[in-house]
Formats: structure tokens, sequence, C-alpha cells
């Protein structure tokens, strides 16, 4: 069993002892002259892996010097307890041609250097203390081959301590090198074996397997002669580098000074071993070397290995130069970070940070948040840079310093400064308005606008939210919109506590981070949709938030200080406000806004919506048209509903379309013809474009330039260069020539010719009339055209048809009003008779019904029977006949007590066969004895009445305050009645007067 001690980390020095030398300067050999110097350096530091050659000791052609180290050795053998090297003078080393071979897995044994080794195989062992024993103190060592596979670069081999001793016989002597190493057993302590190379040796056969034993031949150097040129020029290149190496390597001087010490004579082939033994060369490399018999040879392969770790060490210490300049760059980038208060984890930094935030309302900030505040400070500091009660700390301080503690916006109470921006934003909604105003002026009276909560109700699309920003402009407030529609999480309105992982602060806290003043008008959107779960009720958070006498002292999980919100004034939406839950409702003041009219919407979109999405998408006025028709069209085959979102939606999709054709126009090189363009083949029909005269006619123009050259320079300027000195030049002298473009809805493009200000200005102006004279036509401007005939070219076909479906309702439909989220809207109610048999009376009901629209046919069934039972006591048809009523549309949910008077109408028209009187819609709830009950909605129905060109309009008597309110506008030419029993209707619906 062998194990091979690992040469890369230990040192033995020389152990050859008695062979010291005089000083340096007397050694005889040049080589060892310049060496001997050289050991007088100073140490300096060298790179680690540097530290590779290992041992070092007394060399030779060395037989005299060995057998003198053995005499010297024997004779302390009794002192030394270790065994040292015995050996008989008789037998010299060339004499022993028969060897144990000891394999090393490294790398080769040098002559002159020491190597210890490790010998498991207690067989071997024992074989070596004969030998030792016999006074014959050598074996051979033979470096491994390298394995099938391995990178023979590697400096260490690829054998593992443990398959190394498993190696025995054939199978290691087919793994050695056949040259190597006499090697002298120095001494052997346990399993430790140190040798010292003596010379090279060849295997020539085996001997014996167990342990190992071969024949060898010993190798001479080959003849040299001393003063050959070449070789005294690469041993003087050789020595240089070794001076160059020892002097910025410790280890090297370690090497030199050791070997300097235990050699009387280094000659040059010994020299070359010593080079190649102490440089970085690899297992292969040393080998090489130690096979090379031709000094010069040898001498160069030393050469190039000395180089080679030279080149080594450099790039190595580059390397560590870099590693360390890297080092100080991190320790500037830390204090240029720390200069700029970007060094997060330092905690003064943050403080510092945290103080400055804090500072602009320190003096309002209340006294327990900047105790909770300091004390917050105090714990940051305390605390371990990065740890997760750190961060916690540190966000919480953030939140906290980031609140706008008694800032407030300075409250602007200007009643007509406040009428001016809601008119500015709104058309209409003079009654909405006017509460504002009113709830402002009570503001300025107060000297606070505080402890009422607006809530806006109405469809979508109707400008709520955009009266909130309104308002909020109005008082001068700053303004925030959160919507709580589907909202079931508490938190989202209280926040979490602040050990939740990733704990938020609630909408309101988030809120005066973000606006930076304490008095915000916060609108809070959808409030009839908040949402509900196991968690907890939004509501109840949501009333601690809104109401006046909770709020001074809101106190949010995540924050955990009160804060005062008593100050911020909340407007709400609702779509519908049944749904508001009655605690918060009762805390509100609703104001209703139930949608626009088509007159309203025409001037909304002219006069609002129109003007900022033109603006929006970079067009002039002058560029496009959209006539009345096809805004009317717009609105009433597209945009149906009370609100006007949709509609401005479609207004954009319009525009949108407009600009695209302008700018393709305008990258289109092609000159525009005027006249009429044809439309592709394959492309819809054209676009009308006018051709619109900018300023004036040609002739004026003319006229007005001619003037202008014998004008003053400035009044030309300021004649000719408008606005951003862009002159547009009319090209034909005729107005609104209609034309098609050569595009679907692409219509031709006025070009622009801007005004060349570099040119001195009677020049240019000569050019220009020159050009109008010659009646050049290449500039124009023209105007897109957008009427009721092009429309669908922009926002595709109409999406509704006219809600009648009948022109005149046949027996059994009758036309009744009802109201959405959306707005108003007709509904007919459809009776018919299925099968007439004695006692089968009974009624069939479909179109998805709620419950109350359900009970009101029963109702209205009962009413019908005794109504017809009273004008015609013998008629049997309500006892015999099956009857089916149905509320088209089938696929629309529908309920309420509204559709009551319609119903029985409908049924009666069939019982008696007689349909209803043409134009005429109703609504009312009604009573088993026929009384009609209000309903609500009545703008909006009495807007879908006239939508649908209804003439006669039959309301509760009760609603008659709810119609006259309405405006004259809305209500104008309707022919309304109010009835507050059925016979009433019953009497208008089936009268025989033809209208
Ligand atoms: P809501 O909140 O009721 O759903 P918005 O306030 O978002 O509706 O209004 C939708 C769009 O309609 C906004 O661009 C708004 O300016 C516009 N708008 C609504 N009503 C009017 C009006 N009376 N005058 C001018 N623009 C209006």
């Amino acid at each position: 069993m062998l194990k091979l001690l690992s040469s890369s980390s230990s040192c033995l020095h020389g152990r050859v002892h008695g062979l010291r030398p005089g000083p340096a300067s007397e050694l005889a050999s040049p080589v060892l002259r310049v060496l001997g110097s050289l050991a007088g350096l100073t140490r300096q530091n060298c790179p680690a892996s540097a530290r590779r050659a290992f041992f070092c000791s007394n060399s030779g052609n060395v037989s005299d010097q060995v057998r003198e180290v053995e005499f010297k050795a024997a004779g302390n053998e009794a002192d030394a307890k270790s065994s040292s090297a015995i050996v008989s003078t008789n037998p010299r080393p060339e004499d022993y041609l028969t060897v144990i071979a000891l394999p090393l897995p490294h790398r080769p044994l040098f002559p002159g250097f020491n190597m210890p080794i490790y010998v498991k195989d207690p067989k071997l062992l024992a074989a070596l203390q004969e030998s030792r024993r016999r006074q014959a103190p050598y074996a051979g060592a033979f470096l491994l081959k390298v394995e099938l596979g391995t990178d023979p670069s590697l400096v260490s081999g690829s054998e593992t301590d443990t398959n190394i001793h498993e190696l025995k016989g054939k199978e290691l002597f087919n793994r050695l090198h056949e040259v190597g190493t006499l090697a002298q057993i120095s001494s052997i302590q346990g399993d430790q074996v140190v040798l010292i190379g003596h010379s090279r040796l060849r295997i020539t056969e085996m001997v014996d397997e167990e342990p190992l034993t071969v024949k060898v031949d010993h190798l001479k150097d080959k003849p040299y002669n001393k003063d050959n040129h070449v070789i005294d020029i690469t041993s003087f290149e050789l020595t240089s580098r070794f001076i160059d190496r020892v002097k910025t390597c410790s280890n090297w001087l370690d090497h030199v000074k050791t070997y300097t010490q235990d050699i009387r004579d280094l000659n040059i082939p010994r020299f070359a071993d010593f080079g190649a033994a102490i440089s970085g060369a690899n297992k292969l490399q040393g080998q090489e070397v130690l096979e090379e018999l031709d000094v010069h040879k040898r001498l160069k392969l030393a050469l190039e290995l000395v180089k080679k770790d030279i080149e080594n060490s450099k790039i190595q210490e580059s390397i560590e130069e870099a590693i360390e300049e890297n080092n100080s760059l991190d320790e500037h980038l830390k204090a240029i970070k720390k200069e700029l208060g970007l060094e997060t984890d330092d905690k003064t930094t943050l403080t510092d940070k945290f103080r400055e935030m804090l500072e602009p309302n320190r003096e309002n900030c209340p006294p327990h948040v900047l105790q909770v505040i300091e004390e917050e400070l105090t714990k940051l500091h305390q605390l371990e840079a990065g740890s997760s009660a750190f961060n916690l700390a540190r966000n919480y301080l953030d939140w906290l310093t980031s609140i706008p503690w008694g800032k407030y916006s300075d409250e602007n109470f200007d009643v007509l400064r406040a009428q001016k921006i809601l008119d500015e934003d709104h058309y209409g909604l003079t009654d909405v308005k006017e509460r504002i105003l009113e709830f402002i002026a009570v503001g300025k009276l107060r000297g606070t606008s505080q402890g009422k909560i607006i809530c806006l109700s109405g469809p979508p699309g109707v400008g709520k939210t955009s009266i909130g920003r309104s308002i909020a402009h109005a008082l001068n407030r700053n303004f925030f919109r959160f919507s709580v529609g589907g909202l079931s999480d508490v938190a989202e309105i209280k926040g979490h506590r602040r050990t939740y992982v990733g704990g938020m602060p609630g909408k309101m806290v988030q809120c005066l981070k973000n606006v930076g003043t304490a008095n915000p008008l916060v609108l809070i959107d959808e409030i009839d949709k908040l949402g509900r779960d196991h968690v907890g009720d939004p509501a109840s958070a949501l009333l601690e938030l809104l109401d006046p006498e909770q709020n001074a002292n809101f106190l949010d999980h995540y924050l955990d200080v009160p804060i005062d919100l008593s100050k911020v004034l909340f407007v709400c939406t609702a779509n519908v406000v049944e749904m508001i839950p009655n605690p918060l409702l009762d805390r509100m003041e609703v104001i209703y806004i139930t949608g626009y009219v088509t007159d309203e919407k025409m001037q909304i979109a002219r006069d609002y919506l129109e003007k900022t999405i033109r603006d929006a998408c970079g067009i002039q006025p002058e560029q496009v048209e959209v006539t009345d028709t096809a805004l009317l069209a717009l609105i009433e085959h597209y945009c149906r509903e009370a609100g006007v979102r949709n509609l401005e939606k479609h207004i954009e999709k319009i525009y949108r379309k407009i600009a695209l054709q302008l700018v393709r126009q305008a990258a289109s090189d092609e000159p525009v013809v005027s006249g009429q363009i044809q439309s592709p083949p394959d492309g819809p029909a054209g676009v009308d474009v006018q051709l619109a005269d900018t300023y004036e006619t040609q002739a004026e123009a003319v006229d007005k330039l001619d003037q202008s050259v014998v004008a003053s320079k400035n009044q030309i300027a300021a004649e000719m260069v408008e606005g951003n000195g862009h002159e547009y030049i009319p090209q034909t002298s005729g107005e609104g020539v209609a034309i098609q473009t050569d595009l679907p809805g692409e219509p031709a493009v006025a070009e622009v010719q801007v005004a060349d200000t570099d040119e001195p200005v009677d020049s240019k102006h000569a050019k220009e009339t020159e050009r109008i004279q010659e009646g050049e036509t290449t500039k124009k401007v023209e105007k897109v055209l957008v009427d009721s005939s092009n429309l669908d070219h922009f926002v595709g076909k109409p999406v509704f048809h006219a809600e009648r479906i009948y022109d005149q309702t046949p027996v059994g439909v009758v036309m009744g009003l009802a109201w959405t989220a959306m707005g108003g809207c007709t509904l007919y109610i459809e009776t018919t008779q299925i099968e007439e048999a004695e006692g089968k009376g009974s009624l069939h009901v479909t179109g998805q019904l709620g419950g109350v629209m359900k009970e009101s046919t029963q109702i209205a069934h009962t009413v019908a029977r005794a109504i017809l039972l009273d004008r015609e006591p013998d008629s049997t048809f309500f006892a015999n006949s099956k009857l089916h009523l149905h509320v088209p549309a089938g696929a629309t949910p529908k309920d309420g007590p509204s559709a009551g008077c319609t119903m029985i109408t409908s049924m009666l028209s069939v019982a008696m066969k007689k349909p209803i009187r043409r134009d005429l819609a109703m609504t009312g709830e009604v009573t088993l004895t026929g009384r009609i009950l209000p309903i609500g909605g009545v703008k909006e129905k009495t807007i879908a009445a006239r939508r649908s060109e209804v003439k006669t309009i039959i309301l509760p008597a009760s609603n008659r305050r709810d119609f006259d309110k309405l405006a004259p506008n809305i209500k104008g030419g309707l022919d309304v009645h109010f009835v507050d029993h059925y016979s009433q209707i019953f009497n208008l619906a089936f009268s025989d007067d033809p209208n």
C-alpha cells in the first residue's frame, strides 16, 4: 500500500547536512555566485500561486557529497530516533542496477531535490526499511503516466491517494514513465518516506511484481562544451530571468537560499533542473525536462518554463491590482451614494431624510404623531439594517412623514368664479349647478364647506365624475378619485395591519400622500356597487371615513395614529341610489343627474366634446366639419343611452380617423388635383370634401398682397404671417367645391405653405403675389365633411334602430315606458289568447319578468277582468280564455310595478279585439281597485317616449309635479294625460277618436 504526499504546499528544505559551503562569494560556479548574491536579497511578497516549487536541497552529480552525507548520518544514527541515511561505502549509487520502483503522482523528482511520499503498503514499506538496513538506501522514483482522458496540463495528477496504492505489479509498471530518478531514502518515519533525488534512470525491465522491482540503466547528460557560445547565452538568459523572478517572489528566494546553502558547485545542467523544478511546470513539462539529456535543450526548456512563470505572475499581479482597484471604487461609490442620499442602508442618511420630509409640516404635525415618529426613528437606529423589522420601520416612517400634516390649500368660496368654472366644463345641468353653488354659498357664510357629503346619482356618462372635478377646481381643492365598485376588502379603506406581509395603508392615507394637502376633494366612485365578503363590511369602514362625527379621528390600521379627515370634502357617485347602504345614504345629500335628451346631447357634443376631442387630435377647426344631421344620426342611431360617454367615444373615433386621413394625405407626394377625385374601385364611396377658402378670395388676396408690398415691412409681416408664421393660400376662387376623395373616408387635404422667414419680406411678398396671379394651384386647405351619408365610414353601421317595432300597434300590444340605469326606454307589452274553453281562464307569462312584475301581471289580469265585466257584464272572455302575456326583449331581465296599467290595457285590447290609439305610451302602477300610483324616472321615460316618436303619454296624476319641472325642450310638443284611475286610461286608449 502506497500513499504519496501531495507536494502542493509543503516545502521541505534540504536535509543534507554537513554540505554547507562557504559564503556565496567563495562559490566556484559563476551561476552559483549569482544565485548566492541573490540569496542576500530582501524578501518580497510572492503571489500564492507562485509558491508551488517544492523541495530544494543538495544536488549532485553528487555521489561524493552523498557519500559524505552517509558517513555523517551513520555517525549520528544512535541519537536520531528517525532513521537517517546510512549507506555502506562499498556500493556506489551507479552500482544499483535493480531498484524498487516508487510511483510519483504529481511531478517528477529532480536530482538534488527531496520529496516526501507516503507508503501505505506494509510490504513495500518493509522492503524499503530492509534496503536501508542493508545499507542500500536507494529506490527508483518514476512519474505516473497521465490517465487517459485527463488534462495533462494540470499540475497535479488525476490519481487520488486512494487509487494510487491500488496500482500494483504489471499494472503499475505499465503506468510508469520510463525515465525517473534514483532516489536516496533519506528517512522513514511511520509511513512517510523522504526521498532525495540523485541521478537519472531509465527502466529496462521488470524484475519483481511485489514490490515492483525494476532493472535500470543510469543515464548521463550528453557531453557539452562549457565554452559553447549558445549554451552560454541561454544560461545567461535563464540567469537573468531567474533574477527577475527572484526579485518579485519571496518563494523563489527561499529556494535559492536553501540551494546555495547546500550546494558547492552548481553546474549548468543542474541549474536547468533547478529552474524547471521550482517553476510552475505541470507534470508532463517537468517529465520532459527530466528526460532531456541534451544540456542545451534542457536549458531552453527550463528557460521557457521560467518565462511562463514570470508571465503568469504578471497576470496574477494585474488581477490582484484590478481587484484592489475595484474595492477602492466600491468605497468611492459608497461615499458618493452617501453624499447624494442614495445610500439606503445608512441609518443616519435615512433618519436625516425622514426629518427633512417632515420638516415643512413639523409645526402643524400633532404632538402624538411627532412622538411616534421620534420613537420610530430611535428604533430604526437600533435595528439591524436590512432586517425585516428595519424595513418595516423604514416603510412606516416613510408613510408617516409623507402625510401632509396640517397642510391645506386655500379654499375659494367665490360663487361667481365657481359658476363660471361649472358652466365652462358642463352644458346644462342647471339644477345640479345651482345645488352646488348653494353648497359653496353656505360654505362661504360658514367659513367652511365641511359637514356635507354630496352624492351625485345618475346613469353612466352624465358627468358625475367631471362635475366632481369641477367642484374641486371651483373650490381650489386638490382632486382625488377612487372607485369602490366591487370593493370587498375593508383593508382597502382602513389599511392592513403593519405586521402584515406587504401591508399598505388604506386609500385615504394613500390619497393624502398623493395630493399633498389635507383638504382635498375626494370622489368616491360607484358607491352603490360596494362589495361585501367574509373579511368585513366595507360599508361600515366607509361610514367611519365619511361620517363628519367620526372622521376627525380616522384610524388607519397601518398608520396607527389618528388622522384628521374632517377637512376633506367627500363627493360620492352612484348609478342607483337605492343600492347605497342606508346608513351611508342617510349622511348624504343626493343630487340626481337624470341624463340628456337629444337636444342636450347635441349641445354637449358641439360645444364641449367636439372641441376637446379636436384639440386632443391636433386638428384645426377649419379642417373638419361634422354636420348637424351627422351628429343627430350619431345620437339617434349609435348613442342612445342617457349619458354622453359613448357619444364622446364615437366622436373620438371620427376625429381619429380624420387625423389619420390628414396625415396620410400630407405624407403622400402626389399633388392634389382640385375637383372630383375618384374613389378606388375597391373602396366604399368617397367622402365629401370641401375646399375652403381660408381667408379671402383670390382677387382679394392679390389686392392685399399688392398693398402689402408697398407697406412697411412690419405691416406686411403682420398681415401675411398669421399665428405661427403659417400662411394659408386659397387655392380656388370658388368656395366649398364638393369633391370626392381618392380613398374611402380619405379626403383631400390642404397643403400648408410655411412662410419662409429667412427670406426678405419684400421679395417673399413679391413672389407670393406672382404665384397667386399665375393661378398656381398647388396649395390649398380642404375640409373633411362628415354628414349622415358618410357617417358609417367613420363609426360603422348603426347600432340602434327605432325602438318602435310597430307603426300601429296591433290588437293586444301596448307601448309602456320603463326606466333603466342607462336611462329611459320604451317597451311593448303583448298579450294573445291561446285558447278559449269553459273554465280555462288563465294567464301564462314570459319575458324574464322579476317577482314584482309577475305580481303586476296577476293584478292586471284581475283588474282587466273586473273592468271588462263592469263594461260588458256578460263577457266570459277572461273566465274562459287562456292568455299569454309577453314582454320583449326576452333576453333582458325586467322588474318593477310601473307596467301595471300597460298590462291591463294590453289584456283588454285582446278581450275587446280592439287596438289602442296610435302613438300612445303609458306608465303607472295599478292597485286592485284600479287606482294609479306614482312612478319614478319621469324625465327618462319622457325622453324615451320622445325618442320613439310617441305623441301621447299617460302618466300617474301624482307625477304631474315631476313632469312640470321638466325643461320645455323635453316636455314640449307632447300630449300628456295625468290619470289617477284606470278608467281614465281606458277612455283614452280605446276612444274612437282617430287621433
Ligand atoms: P360619469 O361619471 O357620470 O359616468 P363622466 O363624468 O365620466 O360621467 O362624463 C363622461 C364624459 O362626458 C366626460 O368627458 C364629461 O366631460 C362629458 N360630459 C358629461 N356631461 C356633460 C355636460 N353636461 N357637459 C359637457 N360634458 C359633459
